[in-house]
């Protein structure tokens, strides 16, 4: 497949879906019909009518064995014709565990395929996109090795170290050698000061999810007297050790730049807040790239106060797994955004789910799915996926030309439950739109946000993490906290849970008030320090909507300010 494409590709895919997915899947099975997994079901053939009657729909812990024995060493024939070069690593901050799923470069030529076309479709939506740099930090973790010899990445540092990647990284502030750096602070600290130096060109800034870009303007906050010391005294700091890293900003850097350096301490300290900082210090950024959507859609409050609500693009939908689809109108709103699924990515199939997580057995084509049902993707690709169930909710939306666009609902897990009521990401979520309007009101920003059911006592209790910011800086970093405010983010919290919810929370029953617990400033950097430190990628990091992990919540316990509850069942 050719790596440079223009739009014209697109109206192609999406005209011609049906057809291509058909000969994708012919394709697939001619390639596996020989591997052990399939010639289970299969015996050999290759006929398609079969694969859909005989050949199981799967969740990963169904296939882990024989991931397992091919990292171990075991043939890739096993499950894929294909050889498999290379296992990604999932993030695991949703589900709790990290998964490895076989790739290959057919997965990162799908990957950077879906990345370059939604990048066009940016460009022609965005005036001077294609004229101005992007300013996208990105990471790369260390590639371990597994015992046959394969190297395990999150997918994004093997695309990055991929030689795939300079067609992505050409309009980019930050040299390809600091985004292999791994040492997250000296890189996050090197691409903010190239950024810095190449403001001007600056048209888009982002980073692939928004937890990573929150918690670069955090650092941004810490150190923007260091960044503009360096750019007047035209030195590198001394901790910035990391050689390449190191050469490859001082050739930025440049001369010393006493202007420059005036300009960013007048923004920086000269105002009351940070509202806006993103573009006061790079004034001609046009858009914010990073996803949205999703849990990701907790962190829009905080997105728009630093960017003065500059259009948030979600580009891409993608998995470890595969890459499923495309936003084809990048400057839609945070709420409209739907994905195109690109049909010649993978063989996709839907199962049915109902909106309570249950699901009706039904299976339905790329083509054949209903509009406004719900449904969780399966998977079947090149690298040993067949019938894989992705773990998320999609519910159709529309279509472009002849394929279904799908809005990104959640993971398909209960996240919360104390009792017998499940609430799910996707109610969490809602509700929190609603009650972030209540801390709005009261000048304050919510910059973290997580929860966790707790049993401990009876009747047990929803518990609301929360890293609240002033919008106006007292001088202080100390939060005015309003018991009154809080006690009614609260109450909204609850009206806004489910039914099922409200009527287990009636007075003495089985659903105890909800707390909010305020935790300090920094604390969600540190949990994302203490995933990162486990081997999530930071790249690829998503702040979890509902922790588990007793360690994760410590964290969290630890930096606990004040606590407030409900003070009344909600309305039924
Ligand atoms: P990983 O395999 O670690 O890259 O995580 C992939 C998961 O991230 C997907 O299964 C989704 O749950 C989530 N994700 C990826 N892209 C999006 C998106 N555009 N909107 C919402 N969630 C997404």
């Amino acid at each position: 497949m050719s790596l440079s494409c223009d739009l014209s590709i697109l109206e192609e895919l999406t005209s011609n879906a049906k057809q291509i997915q058909d000969d994708l899947l012919d394709k697939i099975l001619k390639a596996n019909a020989n591997t052990e997994y399939l010639h289970r079901f299969l015996e050999g053939s290759s006929d398609k009518e079969l694969f859909k009657k005989n050949v199981p729909v799967v969740s990963y812990e169904d296939v882990k064995p024989y991931i397992d024995r091919v990292a171990n060493g075991e043939p890739s024939d096993i499950i894929s014709g294909e050889p498999i070069t290379t296992f990604n690593r999932s993030s695991g901050t949703s589900s709790g565990n990290q998964k490895i799923y076989p790739a290959n470069n057919i997965y990162f030529e799908n990957m950077l395929f879906g990345y370059a076309l939604s990048s066009l479709l940016v460009s022609k939506h965005v005036d001077g996109y294609k004229q101005g740099k992007v300013m996208i930090f990105r990471f790369t973790n260390r590639i371990s090795i597994t015992p046959c010899g394969l190297p395990i990445a999150p997918a994004l540092t093997s695309l990055i170290k991929s030689k795939y990647y300079s067609s992505m990284a050409n309009n980019s502030t930050s040299p390809y050698e600091i985004t292999l750096c791994p040492d997250a602070k000296q890189s996050i600290y090197c691409q903010l000061l190239c950024g810095l130096v190449q403001r001007d060109e600056v048209v888009s800034v982002g980073a692939t999810f928004p937890s990573v870009l929150l918690q670069i303007i955090h650092f941004l906050e810490n150190y923007w007297k260091e960044l503009y010391s360096n750019i007047r005294s035209g030195q590198v700091s001394d901790w910035i050790t990391d050689h390449s890293c190191r050469d490859s900003v001082s050739t930025i850097l440049g001369e010393p730049n006493a202007e420059l350096a005036d300009l960013i301490e007048n923004e920086c300290s000269g105002q009351k807040s940070w509202q806006g900082i993103i573009t006061r210090l790079w004034p001609k950024t046009k858009c914010i790239e990073t996803i949205i959507t999703g849990t990701m859609s907790q962190h829009i409050p905080a997105l728009d106060y630093y960017s003065n609500k500059l259009p948030l693009v979600s580009k891409v939908y993608a998995s470890s797994e595969a890459c499923f689809g495309i936003n084809v109108n990048p400057l839609s709103k945070p709420q409209q955004v739907s994905y195109t699924f690109l049909p010649n990515m993978s063989y996709f199939e839907f199962i049915e789910v109902y909106d309570d997580g249950g699901t009706t057995g039904e299976i339905a084509d790329l083509v054949n799915v209903k509009l406004g049902c719900y449904y969780e993707p399966l998977v079947t690709n090149f690298s040993g996926l067949h019938r894989c169930r992705v773990g998320d909710v999609l519910q159709v939306t529309g279509s472009y030309n002849n394929t279904p666009q799908f809005r990104f609902v959640r993971r398909n897990n209960t996240v919360l439950s104390v009792y017998l009521e499940p609430t799910t990401e996707d109610d969490i979520l809602k509700a929190l739109a609603r009650a972030t309007v209540v801390l709005e009101s009261s000048d304050l920003i919510l910059t973290g946000f997580t929860c966790y059911g707790d049993i401990s006592i009876v009747p047990g209790h929803y518990v609301f993490y929360l890293e609240l910011k002033a919008k106006v800086n007292n001088g202080t970093n100390d939060l005015r906290l309003d018991n009154k405010v809080l006690v009614e983010y609260c109450c909204v919290m609850e009206e806004s849970l489910s039914s099922l919810y409200r009527k287990l929370r009636i007075k003495n029953g089985p659903i105890g008030p909800l707390e909010v617990r305020i935790v300090q400033q920094g604390t969600f950097d540190s949990l994302m320090e203490f995933f990162v430190s486990r081997g999530s990628s930071i790249t690829q990091y998503k702040t979890p909507i509902c922790i588990n992990s007793a360690e994760a919540l410590k964290i969290l316990e630890d930096k606990v300010l004040a606590r407030f509850f409900s003070d009344k069942s909600p309305p039924l």
